[in-house]
């Protein structure tokens, strides 16, 4: 079974198309390459191009394979945003909050992120946080999210989970010798089999050796990711596949890691 925990209702280069629509391509995406269930990670604004919350509710519905997250813009929602995350968490409508440094200037250690890390450790979910830069002409915006801020919450909450997305690339050594020894840190694989991800970080061969170390080092903490319909879920798949590691080990980054990290009640 492979469950894929990032992906976003989209229209990358704003094709004319709805939201709508852009789910049953999900769908039909997940169906021709064996993803049974997928997260979906909202914006946190509304706009044409990505669903923001609302938006992914009204478009997820009842549908079965898919899951969502919660988002917030730390500068704009006030305390009521907070109590819907909270009520959204505890009927369990989302499984996780994700935040943006890097995409909006500021740093995890934001004092504005606290109730969402409250949150998360209350409900035993986790906080989901975009790392890396945007393109290798925006690098920037690394600054917000690179791990040593992420260090700094982990020592000021032991208890709260934090999933790494994009393992801060294109500096993935830096990011692993860093957070490789604590269990708190998560990490998904999306974005890190595309190709100009691959190029800026040195290549196919030292993404998936590095990837290697982390399931082998950290075996419960590697989840399966595409950032579909951005990066292909076909070449996210090849690298998982391309991993020298016990046929178990790949088995819990498909699924079993992320069944259990966000609490998807599936058997
Ligand atoms: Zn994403």
């Amino acid at each position: 079974m492979i469950v894929d925990t990032h992906v976003h209702i989209s229209n990358p280069g704003n094709k004319r198309k709805s939201l709508f629509e852009v789910k049953d391509e999900l769908l039909d995406s997940m169906k021709r390459q064996g993803i049974r269930y997928s997260i979906v990670i909202p914006d946190n604004f509304p706009n044409p191009q990505c669903a923001d919350m609302d938006t992914v509710f009204e478009i997820l519905k009842d549908e079965k394979q898919l899951f969502a997250l919660g988002t917030i813009n730390i500068f704009k929602d006030k305390e009521a945003h907070i109590a819907r995350l909270d009520n959204l968490l505890k009927t369990k409508k989302i499984h996780g909050i994700k935040l943006f440094p890097g995409h909006e200037p500021f740093y995890p250690t934001d004092k504005r992120c606290e109730p969402v890390y409250e949150l998360c450790i209350e409900y035993g979910l986790p906080v989901v946080i975009h790392t890396g830069i945007l393109s290798k002409n925006n690098a920037e915006c690394a600054k917000y999210n690179d791990p040593k801020h992420i260090m700094k919450v982990v020592q000021k909450h032991p208890r709260l989970t934090i999933v790494i997305a994009h393992f801060f690339w294109p500096k993935m050594d830096y990011c692993y010798e860093l957070t490789k020894d604590i269990e708190s840190i998560y990490y998904d694989t999306s974005g890190m089999a595309d190709p100009e991800v691959l190029e800026a970080s040195g290549g196919f061969d030292k993404v998936r050796r590095i990837l290697e170390k982390t399931v082998l080092r950290k075996l419960n903490n590697v989840v399966f990711g595409t950032d579909w319909p951005i990066c292909s879920v076909k070449k996210h798949r090849e690298l998982i596949k391309s991993l020298r590691v016990p046929q178990e080990l790949e088995n819990k980054v498909f699924s079993l890691n992320a069944i259990k990290l966000y609490r998807l009640g599936i058997p």
